[in-house]
């Protein structure tokens, strides 16, 4: 058998779809992109039938991504299946994603459906799939809880339909290591092409908390592909991180002795890229990419890794592409100076975006002495949060503290040039801007997700705000970092809310319900 383990990301359908992240197509692309360079082998782009807005995501990624695979994602039905092939078209390399449910508890109450009708609409629709391209993966949907033995018949009823690569998902979080193992084995022993002509491939939700130890487990035993996302974002608890997953499989070459394509130095990038566009942060002491991840702090660690790296670090921050974090840039520094390290940190711009880049960067620099890695790659973020301003932070004001009632002063400027002005009090300061904004926008919604981060140590640190607001069930995602945190979450709500005025019409139609 071979020894490579293809990457299979699906950041952007199974983490966008549950996360609701309201991404915009454009951070989608610049999403694809990154995972490009991180050189994955497939990227799933979307679920086409689900919503225009993502049939538009998988058809502008298959036109712009061209090295990796490009998955979309379809029902066994004819209808999803031929918006899959059509978002398709013009993908360089083109794989179609069919999946229905194959456990009794998904059958009978989701389908309301008899065995037998379900594998053949299973082979039926992986046969439709390939007349849109040789490329056809299809996923017995709840697979850890199928009877094994219909499991089998199953999946031998897809290769014979033309399917090339044969999918196990866990889809609710339900395997043990050992047991997931057993039915990756058996799998391999009734069926015989798996592992040889047609690819098996795993997708491991993280409910009990063992969604990598899971898919590691089916490497073993003979999986060749893993399918996951980034920081582990996903639907409940999250899918398979997988950065872990190429991190184990690097550091314990040793034990498993396969190889991925990766480029590891682009992981902690792309970790930074999808929490910042997603609005998920990454917990302090997340394996591989959080921030705690290399930093030491008993003594005894500190004095141990100062005299040699390895006594207590397995993995070399260099390698997953950790920025050094001493100073780099100050007030004086140019545009030279700036582009050469934005270039460093993964960056590139045209030379108007980095004029843009620049100025603020000089207005953090006046404010801040010591402009650090950290600092650049949030300044990214604020220039990345850019969407269609309807309306724009002209002026914040608050006044709060013991015995005030707090009380802000918010002037917005609205697209069509025209300026407006009001003040309003709250529980707060936040929510005394928060109110104040409302009242001159007018779009009522619900604050559901609210955080604070400092991007560095120290006092003058620039606060990261990430918030998520919803309107009518759907939610968005704002962001803004200033190093005066009231600027920043004012920032962060104008962002979520230009989002909502600029996507509320492309809201998702109810198919989107269920999936892998
Ligand atoms: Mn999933």
């Amino acid at each position: 058998m071979e020894d490579r383990v293809l990457i299979f990301d699906t950041t952007l359908r199974d983490g966008e779809q549950s996360a609701g992240a309201g991404m915009t197509v454009g951070e989608k692309i610049e999403i694809a992109k990154q995972l490009e360079r991180l050189n994955v082998d497939v990227i799933e782009a979307g679920f086409p039938v689900s919503s225009p807005g993502d049939f538009e995501a998988v058809q502008s990624i298959a036109r712009e991504v061209r090295k990796p695979i490009i998955a979309a994602l379809a029902h066994a039905n004819e209808t999803a299946v031929d918006r899959a092939g059509e978002a398709l078209r013009d993908a360089a390399h083109p794989r179609i994603h069919v999946f229905i449910s194959s456990s009794d508890q998904h059958i009978q109450h989701q389908l309301h459906k008899n065995r037998e009708e379900v594998v053949e609409m299973a082979a039926k629709a992986v046969a439709r799939a390939r007349e849109y391209t040789d490329d056809v993966e299809f996923s017995p949907m709840d697979s850890s809880r199928t009877d094994r033995e219909f499991l089998v018949h199953m999946v031998r009823a897809a290769v014979d339909a033309g399917a090339s690569t044969i999918n196990i998902p866990d889809t609710v979080g339900y395997a043990i290591p050992e047991e997931f193992a057993r039915l990756i084995t058996r799998l391999r022993e009734e069926i015989p092409e798996l592992g040889e002509s047609v690819r098996l491939s795993v997708h491991c939700h993280d409910d009990l908390g063992m969604s990598v130890a899971n898919s590691l487990a089916a490497v073993k035993a003979g999986a060749r592909q893993v399918e996951g996302c980034i920081n582990g974002i996903g639907e409940r608890a999250g899918n398979t991180a997988l950065e872990e997953v190429i991190m184990a499989l690097r550091i314990r070459d040793d034990y498993f002795g396969m190889e991925t394509g990766v480029d590891t130095k682009q992981l902690y990038n792309a970790s930074r890229l999808v929490s910042q566009v997603s609005g998920f942060p990454v917990q302090a002491n997340k394996a591989v990419v959080g921030r705690n991840a290399f930093r030491h702090a008993s003594g005894i660690h500190q004095d141990g890794v100062l005299k040699e790296r390895t006594t207590y670090e397995i993995i070399n921050p260099l390698d997953v592409g950790v920025p050094r974090s001493e100073l780099v840039l100050g007030k004086l520094s140019g545009r030279h100076g700036l582009r050469a390290r934005l270039e460093e940190l993964g960056y590139a711009l045209s030379a108007e975006e980095l004029d843009k880049v620049h100025e603020s960067f000089k207005e953090l620099a006046d404010k801040k002495r010591e402009v650090t890695d950290r600092d650049l790659i949030a300044l990214m973020g604020n220039e990345r949060a850019a969407v269609a301003e309807t309306y724009s932070l002209e002026h914040v004001q608050v006044t709060c503290g013991t015995g005030e009632i707090p009380t802000a002063t918010v002037r917005l400027s609205r697209a069509d040039g025209e300026s407006y002005t009001d003040a309003a009090t709250g529980t707060g300061p936040v929510d005394a801007v928060y109110q104040a904004i409302n009242r001159i926008v007018g779009s009522p919604n619900e604050l559901t997700e609210f955080s604070v981060n400092s991007v560095t140590e120290g006092i003058d640190a620039v606060g990261e705000v990430s918030i998520r607001i919803e309107q009518d069930g759907r939610p968005y995602i704002g962001r803004g970092a200033d190093t005066d945190i009231i600027v920043a979450c004012a920032r962060a709500y104008m962002n979520a809310l230009n989002r909502l005025l600029a996507m509320g019409d492309a809201a998702r139609s109810p198919e989107a319900a269920g999936a892998v």
